[in-house]
């Protein structure tokens, strides 16, 4: 499901920067974040982090969320 989350988030305009969900549970890394000069809301990934793994927002939330 979380592939389709980040297929949907396309529909609103948003880029395949970098790959955030699948690092995720490897470490800090792996969080959503400003990438290659994009920010962390256009990247599809983010959408897909959060369908995933709870939501996340970069310097607002410490940890993700679980819905
Ligand atoms: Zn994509």
């Amino acid at each position: 499901m979380g592939i389709l989350a980040h297929e949907l988030s396309h529909g609103c305009g948003t880029n395949d920067a970098t790959y955030f969900g699948r690092l995720a549970r490897g470490g800090i890394g792996g969080y959503p974040r400003d990438y290659n000069g994009v920010r962390w809301y256009d990247i599809a990934d983010t959408y897909q982090f959060w369908f995933d793994f709870g939501l996340y927002i970069p310097k607002v939330t410490p940890e993700p969320i679980e819905f």
